[in-house]
């Protein structure tokens, strides 16, 4: 065992952006650190896919709240202006609807009010005092929920030692009572601007009907932070921290998988591979879906009472993805758009609970080529289509349900997208269904979002950092707190490893 001024050694399984956060932070703060990913590529779910010109992001192609990735730079003094080339985007989102009506939401709060006041009387108002709402909810998670490891609300706001009338005021203003929806629509009556509010609780991969109200602070951050296009795509932030981590000294190994993690005393001493190699560790921290690590990865902890626990988590929605190299642009496109179902209850209803495609799916598109004319050939485009569908259910084969779903999105988006040559201009074409995404990041039953955040109490909860069965274990990613989306997977990473290193330093045990 190490003592307090003795560095660590540490094992991280997985290298998407939660597992190169840790690894960053921890080899910042002098430990000694090993990377192990069972992909022959590093970056985990933001990864990409190069064919006759084209080049696509595979996940991830919106960035928000940048200042989160700003931080684990800053850890090791690196400026992470010199490293990425960030461009603000601003429409955040056009968005396309049905009847052809298109709403652009826009990065300013008051050209949104006189947006939304002309589609319908009152609903500028309403906008600002969402805007409001979203601000004070976003200062709470600030102070309880960001940047530490967070479990349930005990561990927020410790109610048992410290309950005053200033903690109160700050339960109540969580709207524990209300949905993400209900505080839409409470403010804003026409349906295609709550359409439009309701997805952005597609970072999370959730219902709005079901998501806590809490959630509402991702309105504030993604206005007064942004959105973002790393130039040469979202795949420039891992290759910005893998450069990084290399710099550090941080090893990685590839093509490696975890089978198990190896307990000593009953605390992680380091991990098995597929292949029965141990390698011996102060801690682990894995990267991999938390609810995956616990169930599968400690084969000597788990009791009935563990496995209640773990079991009773339910995944975030999967998708489908299109990768489709064009020999047009569509000027009409903005960078992100989307292309909206013609009813929101339906379809979040088939998602959701009926755990089916939706027959008339929502469609979110990247046509990147105007921000970065390097993604296609002169004239072209790359065009990203990413539709939700449910996690995987038993029964469902992907191989079967692709052919009919990819049809179904073209024709909605030669529809209602306003690109009816769609289809005859495609050059170079691949797809990720819920299967792939299964087999290619390992996340539980496809999930592109970690866990579900449902429920108005225990929705904005995920697993902890630190973990409370095992000692010395650490998780981070988009499946533990404080959730999904690169710039939570980031914080969850820097978190798991601040744990690791507090944890050293005040006790001398890992
Ligand atoms: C199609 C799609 C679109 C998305 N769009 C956006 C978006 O626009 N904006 C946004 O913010 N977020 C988006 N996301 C979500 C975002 O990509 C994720 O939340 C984030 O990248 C997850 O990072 P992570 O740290 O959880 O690691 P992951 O990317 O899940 O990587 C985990 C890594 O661990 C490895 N691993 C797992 N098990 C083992 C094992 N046993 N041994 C060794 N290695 C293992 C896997 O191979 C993988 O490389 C999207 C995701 C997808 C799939």
């Amino acid at each position: 065992m190490p003592s307090p001024e003795k560095k660590a050694s540490v094992i991280v399984i997985g290298s998407g952006l939660g597992g190169l956060a840790s690894a960053c932070t921890l080899a910042a703060r002098g430990h000694h650190v090993t990377v192990i990913e069972a992909n022959d590529w590093l970056g985990g779910k933001a990864a990409e896919w190069r064919e006759g010109g084209y080049r696509f992001d595979m996940g991830p192609t919106i960035l928000t709240i940048p200042r989160v990735l700003k931080r684990i730079f800053q850890e090791a003094g690196a400026d992470m202006h010199a490293r990425l080339d960030l461009r603000r985007l601003d429409p955040q989102w056009r968005c396309f609807f049905e009847d052809g009506n298109q709403i652009d939401l826009q990065q300013d709060v008051e050209n949104m009010v006189q947006v939304l006041e002309e589609l319908c009387t009152g609903d500028g108002e309403g906008y600002r005092d969402l805007i409001a709402a979203s601000r004070n909810l976003h200062d709470i998670s600030e102070k309880f929920f960001f940047w530490k490891s967070v479990g349930g609300i005990e561990d927020t706001l410790d109610l048992g030692s410290s309950f005053t009338l200033r903690t109160l005021r700050d339960v109540l203003r969580l709207r524990m009572d209300s949905t993400f929806a209900k505080e839409i629509r409470k403010r804003i009556q026409n349906p295609q601007a709550a359409q439009m509010l309701d997805h952005l609780t597609q970072y999370v991969g959730s219902n709005p009907f079901a998501a806590p109200a809490v959630l509402l602070g991702i309105a504030h951050m993604q206005m007064h932070d942004g959105i973002w296009y790393p130039m040469g795509g979202t795949r420039a932030v891992p290759e910005a921290l893998v450069q990084l981590a290399t710099e550090l000294g941080v090893a990685f190994r590839t093509k490696t998988r975890v089978r198990k993690i190896l307990m000593k005393n009953q605390r992680a001493c380091g991990i098995e591979t597929q292949t029965g190699e141990h390698l011996a560790a102060d801690a682990v921290i894995s990267n991999m879906d938390s609810v995956r690590t616990m169930r599968e990865l400690l084969h000597d902890v788990p009791t009935k009472k563990f496995e209640q626990k773990w079991g009773r988590r339910k995944p975030a929605c999967s998708g489908v993805v299109l990768y489709l190299g064009l020999d047009r642009a569509y000027e009409h496109l903005a960078h992100h758009d989307f292309v909206f179902s013609r009813d929101p209850e339906d379809e979040f209803d088939s998602i959701y609970n009926k755990g089916i495609p939706a027959p008339d799916p929502t469609c979110y598109l990247a046509a990147p080529s105007k921000t970065d004319p390097s993604v296609a050939p002169p004239g072209g485009e790359a065009l990203y289509v990413l539709v939700h569908t449910p996690w995987i259910h038993a029964g469902q084969n992907w191989q079967d349900l692709f052919p009919h779903y990819r049809q179904v999105i073209l024709d909605k988006l030669k529809r209602c997208g306003g690109m009816p040559d769609l289809e005859d201009r495609i050059r170079v074409e691949h797809h990720l269904t819920p299967q792939d995404i299964h087999e290619r990041y390992s996340p539980l039953r496809g999930a592109i979002y970690g866990l579900a955040s449902h429920g108005r109490i225990n929705g904005a909860f995920k697993p902890a950092n630190r973990s409370k069965e095992v000692a010395g274990l650490y998780l981070a990613g988009g499946a533990t707190h404080p959730g999904a989306g690169m710039p939570m997977a980031l914080m969850s990473g820097w978190i798991a490893a601040d744990c690791l290193d507090q944890d050293l330093k005040t006790s001398g045990q890992l």
